[in-house]
Formats: C-alpha cells, structure tokens, sequence
C-alpha cells in the first residue's frame, strides 16, 4: 500500500517539526533528507517528509527541487500534500514560498490552497490574516531583524500576493468557529472567484483541527506544522488510516554520546546540566584553524571514557566569545570549521560503538547526517515539543536526537537517553 500524506518541508528541523506532529497525531512517518531516489520505497509507512534546504535557495533551484519531492510522493500514492514553511513565513519578496506554493499547486491540480503557518503551541497565531507571535504581529517582532528573511510586513494576505502569481483571499475566524462545513464552503467560494489562496486564521489547536477536517479534499495545504494536526484524523474519518500507531522508541544498542554546536542559551542550559554528571570536552575553535589533529585527539579521548555514562563534545559559546572567534575567522568560516569537525567526530565515533547520538543544533545537525550518509530516518516518540527520537533506515542503524538549539529543557540531554535505554 502507498503512503496516504506526502509532505515537503523547506528546511531540516522544520521537517522533523512536522513529522513528529504527524507521529502524535498516530502516524507512522518516514523523514526523508534532500529529493528522495528514484528507488527509495519506504514501507509500512503513512506519511513521508522530505527535508529540503530551499528556504533560502535561489528560486529556481527552490522551485525545481519542490517539483522533484512532489512527483516522488505522488508515485508512491500520496493523495494529499503539505507544504511546510516556517510559523514566521520566513521569505523574501521574491518568495521562495510564493513561487514554490504556486508550482505545487499547478502540478497538483488543486484550485484554491490553505496558507496557515498558525503554530499556537509556540505563539504563532493568526487574525483577520495577520500573523502575530506572541502580542507582537510579525513585522514587529525579532523577525524584521533577520539577517536572511526581514519580516517587514504581518499581513499574509500581502506577504503571499507579492511573491505569488494568484490572488489570495481570507477565510476569518468567524467562519473557523462556524466549523469545518463553513470553511471548506469558504474556499469554494474563494475557488469560485478564481482566487489561489485562502488565508485561514486560527488562534489554537481547536481552530487547527477544524481546518484539518475542513482540509479533507484538499490536494494542497500550505503552512506550518500545526496546519497537520488535524489532517490524521481527517484520513482516519474515512476509513483510510488505522488506529493511532504508538511510535516505538529506536531500539538501537551503542553508546551514547552528544554533539552540541547550537550556542543557544538553551542548549548552554543543558550542556552546563550535563557536565556536572557526565564527561565532557569542548572543542577550541583556534586548534582547528591551526590544523591540530582536534578529531583523533577527542575521538581517542572519548573512546577512554567509562562506557557507563553518556559522553558530550561541544563547540557551543556565549555570545561574547562567538563574536570573537567570527571577527577573527567570519561568521560562515567559523561555523563551518566547527561543523566539519562535528561530522567527522560523529562519523570516527559511530564506526567505535557509539551508536545513540543527540545532536544539539540546526546546522550542527545537518552536518552530522550528512557526514554519516544518512538520508532517510524513522521518526520515534517526542522527546520534548518538536523534538523526537529517530533512527536511521538504510545504513548502520544509528538511534538520532536532533534537536533545534532553543529547544528541550535544561535536562534534555538526560531525558533524551532515559528514552532509549
Ligand atoms: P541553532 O539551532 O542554535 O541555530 P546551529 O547548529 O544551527 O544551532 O548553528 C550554530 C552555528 O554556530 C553552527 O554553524 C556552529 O558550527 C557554529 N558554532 C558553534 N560553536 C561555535 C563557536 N564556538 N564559535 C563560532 N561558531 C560556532
């Protein structure tokens, strides 16, 4: 049997965001890094996400991989598709997600498509579409400061009709609270007028599963994760998808080990918990740049650490510090200096029996799958909000925590491993 939901996210924690939301709402989900092959074929499977890192790619290359991700899920029978971007709907002008949505939804077919990145469980909200995080809408929050993706305007209404070639229209609240009926006769009337796009508001995960039964005959839903809480139960509604599944955590023997390059506070938080218990060793940015053997020195280092606790290796900084390194390396070369060593630590230590790895960072953990060749992941029970256990299909099984640097409370790391042993 083929997979009923096929999804495609424009960057890699924003995919496991989703997966993981499909996986509690009784899913069984399959991550997939980059365009998948030709001859991948996930079974047992109800949903596949492929990860892409189109958010900031040049448009055409955005557009074309989207395209590729989609013809791959249709031919293994998904019927619905989501297009996932950010709660803040990080974009420029020029999009990518305009003319990413508008290619989907040509080669979908479907007439008029739901934008909402609404993610209540994290302030995101939408009103009279407008987004707003937390009491602030969007232009004025910390987004308009983005260094890729200035967030100057809070009106999605205006946001998608600048980068999109079809009109969009607004399904209100009012409707939302009227009910499922209501909105998908809204986007019909919407349809009606020729109009691409119905901006659909919603506070709460209450307005959120509405529109995911409301979504029922949709080919195309555009928005964040919380967009897909209500889309599981809108396939079991009709026969197509069993009893919710209960994700198994990743049974996976190794040792464990964490990689930490986020320097967020949170992840500092945890790093500064797990050095009280566990062994730990930073990395000197300065070694790396001065080709010292950084790799095999902490490679050997870990390899004689008592394999009864969990061993951690971070880069992460304060902020002073970070500025310090960037001014003296840049920001790109700094940041790649210490991914490279990351993956080559995770890739020297996975070979010697380390086999159950949280990894602390977006990029950091990036980096670490693609150094272990890894492409394609199973996605386990939630760890903290967003963040679940995963375990790596097709190659040496590998047990993965990858987590966005904010993300977790301060004993993350600990409550990640009592998940798995
Ligand atoms: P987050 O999810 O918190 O954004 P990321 O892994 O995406 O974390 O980004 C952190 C970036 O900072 C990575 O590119 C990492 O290599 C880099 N980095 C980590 N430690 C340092 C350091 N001490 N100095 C400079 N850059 C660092």
């Amino acid at each position: 049997m083929g997979i009923l939901l096929g999804a495609i996210a424009d960057d890699f924690t924003g995919a496991t965001d989703l997966a993981n939301t499909l996986v509690k709402e009784g899913m069984r989900v399959v991550q997939i890094i980059g365009v998948p092959d030709a001859s991948a074929a996930p079974e047992n499977v109800d949903a596949v996400v492929v990860a892409l890192k189109s958010r900031s790619a040049p448009v055409g290359e955005a557009v074309s991989q989207s395209l590729e991700a989609l013809r791959w899920l249709q031919s293994r029978g998904a019927e619905q598709i989501v297009f996932k971007y950010c709660s803040t709907f990080d974009s420029t002008p020029e999009g990518n997600i305009g003319p990413v949505a508008d290619a989907l939804r040509a080669e979908t077919g479907a007439d008029c498509a739901i934008i909402c990145p609404a993610f209540p469980e994290n302030a995101r909200t939408i009103y009279n579409g407008h987004l707003f995080v937390g009491d602030m809408p969007l232009h004025e929050s910390s987004m308009k400061d983005h260094p890729l993706t200035p967030m100057r305007d809070s009106s999605l209404i205006r946001l998608m009709a600048a980068q999109s070639d079809a009109e969009v229209g607004l399904v209100p609240l009012q409707t939302v609270h009227e009910g499922a009926d209501a909105v998908c006769n809204a986007i019909a009337t919407l349809a009606a007028k020729g109009i691409g796009y119905a901006v659909v508001d919603a506070l709460n995960d209450a307005d959120l599963r509405v529109i995911g039964a409301a979504a029922r005959d949709q080919r195309l839903v555009t928005g964040g994760s919380g967009v897909a809480t209500g889309l599981p139960e809108s396939f079991r509604s009709r026969g197509l998808l069993g009893a919710p599944a209960k994700a198994s955590a990743p049974v996976v023997v190794g040792r464990e080990l964490v990689l930490a390059g986020s320097c967020s506070a949170a992840t500092r938080g945890q790093i500064a918990r797990a050095k009280e218990a566990w062994p730990t060793r930073k990395i000197a940015v300065d070694r790396i740049a001065a080709g010292d053997d950084v790799v095999g020195e902490l490679t050997d280092w870990a390899l004689a650490q008592h394999d009864d606790a969990p061993v951690l290796i971070y880069a992460s900084a304060d902020p002073e510090e970070v500025q310090q390194v960037q001014a003296v390396y840049g920001v790109e070369k700094a940041g790649a200096m210490v991914e490279e060593v990351m993956g080559a630590l995770a890739v020297r230590l996975t070979a010697a029996g380390f086999g159950r790895l949280v990894v602390a960072g977006g990029e950091t953990s990036g980096a670490v799958v693609s150094a272990l060749r890894v492409n394609a992941l199973r996605i386990g029970p939630e760890i903290a909000p967003g963040v679940p256990w995963s375990e790596s299909i097709g190659t040496q099984p590998l047990a993965l925590a990858l987590k966005s640097g904010n993300f977790g409370g301060p004993n993350f790391f600990e409550e990640a491993f009592a998940v798995v042993r």
